[in-house]
This record gives C-alpha cells, sequence and structure tokens, in this order.
C-alpha cells in the first residue's frame, strides 16, 4: 500500500476526508478522530466518527482507538443532541457486514426511533 501522510493510505476516501484533500465540515476534530455528517443520512441525525489513523475495521483497530471513541461517546451525543432519547451505533465491517469504505468508521444514528435493520 501506497503511503503519503504518516498513516495515509492514498487512495482511501477518509484518509483524504481526514488530511483535509476532501473539505468536509467538521463537527468535532481533535487528536484522534473527526466527527462528519454522513453523506447519505440513514436518519435525522447520522454522523461519522472516524478514527483518523487508517486502520481497515472492527478487528484490525486497536483497543486503544476503541476505549477512546467510547471515552469521547457521551460528549458526542450530548453534542448530537441525542443524550436524552438515545441513539444507535453501527460498525459495518467486510462485506458481508455491509462495510463499502475500508477505514474504520463508528455511524451514529438517532433522530427517531430506528427499525432494523438501521436505515
Ligand atoms: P459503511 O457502509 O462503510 O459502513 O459506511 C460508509 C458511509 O460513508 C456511508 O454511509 C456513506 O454514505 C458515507 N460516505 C461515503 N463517502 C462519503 C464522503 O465522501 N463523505 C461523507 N461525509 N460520507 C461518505
Ligand atoms: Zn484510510
Amino acid at each position: 500500500i501506497l503511503s503519503r501522510g504518516v498513516n495515509e493510505v492514498s487512495d482511501c476516501i477518509f484518509c483524504k476526508i481526514v488530511s483535509g484533500e476532501i473539505p468536509s465540515k467538521r463537527l468535532y476534530e481533535d487528536d484522534k478522530i473527526i466527527v462528519i455528517n454522513d453523506l447519505n443520512p440513514g436518519a435525522p441525525v447520522h454522523v461519522l466518527v472516524i478514527p483518523k489513523e487508517h486502520t481497515e475495521n472492527i478487528l484490525t483497530a486497536s483497543p486503544d482507538i476503541v476505549t477512546y471513541v467510547k471515552s469521547k461517546l457521551p460528549e458526542l451525543v450530548k453534542m448530537l443532541k441525542l443524550d436524552e432519547k438515545g441513539f444507535r451505533i453501527v460498525i459495518n465491517t467486510g462485506e458481508d457486514g455491509g462495510q463499502s469504505v475500508p477505514h474504520l468508521h463508528f455511524h451514529i444514528l438517532g433522530g427517531k426511533q430506528l427499525g432494523w435493520p438501521p436505515c
């Protein structure tokens, strides 16, 4: 895999969003993650929590980044005004899991009662 910057994978759309090569409105950003609106929302609130460091999925991810995202969740769902009524977190993984972008990301969906499957 060709890498351009530290951890950046050259043909990865989320690495391009993280680096700013593809512009995006960041609802939240720190040194480890960005939060952006999903391009194709499946609920009134549908954001993506994207770790800055490229890793393909939840299986390849370090436990540290998963712990980090969990530690930020209360703050993020409050920011999204989902703390009162609840929300759903989705981590699609691999082909049968419906993962279309092979850079780990957490969907947070809310703003209405969600059916199953999500979206
Ligand atoms: P997955 O199917 O891999 O779990 O989720 C990928 C998500 O990324 C999809 O919900 C899709 O709508 C979203 N997405 C794909 N490309 C872009 C993009 O360029 N910008 C944003 N904001 N979302 C994207
Ligand atoms: Zn990437």
